[in-house]
């Protein structure tokens, strides 16, 4: 079977298609090819993919290309959908490429995949489309309630996505996922932003009072997540999937200032961003009742392991800081 796995040259999607090539590493039916199709924005980089892997076609190309998917969705089996503009901050600065590449686009995917039969679609969604929440945790059957542009409109490609099943019978499955951290993420989110700012003698900005919480997952999880959810979801069903790990901007800030050996006088307080969600959080209990859906990373040694791959790979993120300078402060 052939999979299509858009947006495979950025953060999760490389991750992901580095578990589908794993030997042994797919559950469901046989993947014995996988073709990534993916634009190389600012935030897509070859090097996060082994072009070598002869079951690997890279297809570089916009999901909004209409006959270009047309002909990718028509040899595949079933498709995981990534692609996205991910970032909030620049979402601020002009929602144009998040309307177009998280809306357009997924529709796009979407007729074509239903023109063509294709077995199943995954619709890799966010945390953020529930808006904030001040306490609990939102499940699956809260009403949607975005804040930022990049929100809404995942939240647009989310809802679009689900009624493609609801209407026509597609086999759509939603993850709706929290904050992701682990190597390769572009050194424009917080993460990697304050890593590579403090390896470099830079300081770090933390955005209002730094009381923001978000919940915190490494990226192999999040994958093995998403296959749980191709190979043993439900068509038309929707899952959360949390790490558990909650923190504040704050507390965060202090983990990666000791990780690099740094202190506070390092931190400078800025404006807040516009609208700033306060809190994410979601209750996974379907994806763990029903899929078996566990973190295997714990947060202390995955956030170790993240330092030592920033430490050790200035090759890989000191260009790309350069092209993404000037856009926001990074907080996911
Ligand atoms: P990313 O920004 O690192 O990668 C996005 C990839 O999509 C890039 O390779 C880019 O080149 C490609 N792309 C952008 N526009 C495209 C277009 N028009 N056509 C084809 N390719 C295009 O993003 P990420 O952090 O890996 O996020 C992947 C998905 O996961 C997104 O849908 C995002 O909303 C979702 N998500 C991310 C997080 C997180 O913490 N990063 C959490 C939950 C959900």
């Amino acid at each position: 079977m052939n999979i299509l796995v858009t947006g495979a040259a950025g953060f999760i999607g490389s991750s992901y298609v580095r578990m589908l090539l794993a030997a042994g590493a797919a559950r469901g039916p046989e993947v014995s090819r996988v073709t990534v199709l993916d634009k190389l924005t600012y935030a897509g980089s070859l090097d996060n993919l082994d072009l070598t892997d002869p079951r690997l076609t890279f297809v570089r190309g916009d999901i909004c290309d209409a006959p270009l998917v047309d002909r990718l969705v028509g040899q595949a089996g079933q498709i995981v959908h990534f692609a996205a503009e991910s970032h909030v901050d620049r979402s601020i600065a002009s929602a144009d490429a998040f309307v177009r590449t998280n809306v357009t686009g997924t529709q796009t995917l979407l007729d074509a995949a239903l023109r063509h039969g294709v077995e199943r679609f995954v619709h890799v969604s966010t945390d953020e489309v529930y808006g904030s929440v001040e306490s609990g945790s939102s499940t699956e059957q809260d009403p949607l309630d975005p804040n930022s542009p990049y929100a809404a409109s995942k939240a647009a490609s989310d809802l679009l996505a689900l009624s493609y099943h609801r209407t026509h019978g597609l086999d759509v499955r939603v993850t709706r996922c929290c904050n992701n951290y682990g190597p390769r993420q572009f050194p424009e989110k917080i993460i990697p932003l304050f890593l590579t700012s403090l390896f470099d003698g830079h300081d770090v900005p933390l955005y209002g009072d730094g009381l923001n919480r978000r919940d915190w997952l490494h990226v192999e999880d999040h994958c093995a997540a998403v296959e749980l959810v191709r190979t043993a979801g439900a068509p038309g069903r929707v899952y959360n999937i949390s790490g558990g790990v909650e923190l504040s901007n704050h507390e965060l800030t202090g983990r990666l200032l000791a990780a690099c050996g740094a202190d506070w006088s390092r931190v400078r307080y800025v404006a807040d961003r516009k609208g700033h969600d306060r809190r994410y959080s979601v209750d996974d209990s379907r994806a763990r009742t029903e899929l078996g859906y566990r973190p295997r990373h714990d947060f202390t040694s995955g956030l170790a392991a993240t330092f030592a791959w920033y430490r050790d790979n200035r090759q890989w993120w000191e260009p790309l800081r350069e092209a993404g300078k000037g856009v926001g402060r990074g907080v996911g």
